[in-house]
């Protein structure tokens, strides 16, 4: 495994965040035989910084860790398992497990930083440089100033059981949604695949 890889299973097994110190012990244990160099927590603060998007050094690719209460506070989160927890499963969903596997793959294309970064410029550029959600209208700009400043979440229209084994993910099959609407289409059954249907669940 590498370290990227530990450090996730780390997390895991400290149920999904934790600090520092707990993330090196539990890091620990996953190397039965390996002898860690002197530096290996450097390495594993690194590791998390790396593949942040909170953090200064995020290199741009997996979006896998957040800090939970900032950069420097030493407390790392991974941001999938909570995914999974926020967007609960109904219990039908969750018959024979193919309702997990079903978000997994959802999440998944939601976090493919490429393509979201992208519709995010091309929304942006239509609306006169802001982000908002396409269902409430909310923005975290207008609410949370500079802290809400490029933040939007994606929701990929398209129930991921009708597409195709390798369907690539169209920029036009994403909605900007705020942290709230999201969550809510996740609870809404059925599943709701067209755009203008979407604001059905509001009041
Ligand atoms: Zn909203
Ligand atoms: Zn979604």
């Amino acid at each position: 495994m590498t370290y990227k890889e530990k450090t996730i299973e780390a997390l895991k097994q400290l149920g999904g965040h934790a600090y520092l110190s707990d993330i090196y012990e539990a890091f620990e244990n996953l190397n039965d035989n390996e002898i860690l160099p002197k530096s290996y927590k450097a390495i594993i603060r690194a590791t998390l910084e790396h593949n942040s998007s909170d953090s200064f050094v995020f290199n741009g690719k997996e979006d896998l860790f957040y800090s939970v209460d900032g950069i420097g506070n030493g407390h790392w989160g991974l941001r999938t398992i909570d995914d999974e927890y926020k967007y609960e499963l109904t219990q039908e969903d969750d018959e024979f497990s193919e309702g997990k596997l079903q978000l997994k793959k959802h999440l998944t294309k939601e976090r493919n930083p490429k393509l979201i970064s992208r519709a995010k410029k091309i929304f942006a550029e239509k609306h006169n440089n802001q982000l908002y959600c396409e269902i409430c209208g909310f923005n975290f700009n207008e609410k949370y100033a500079s802290l809400g400043d490029g933040f939007i979440e994606a929701h990929h229209i398209k129930p991921v059981s009708q597409m195709e084994e390798d369907e690539k993910t169209k920029i036009s099959d994403l909605v900007m949604v705020c942290s709230n609407c999201h969550s809510m289409i996740h609870r809404h059954k059925p599943w709701l695949s067209k755009k203008e249907d979407l604001k059905k669940i509001l009041r």
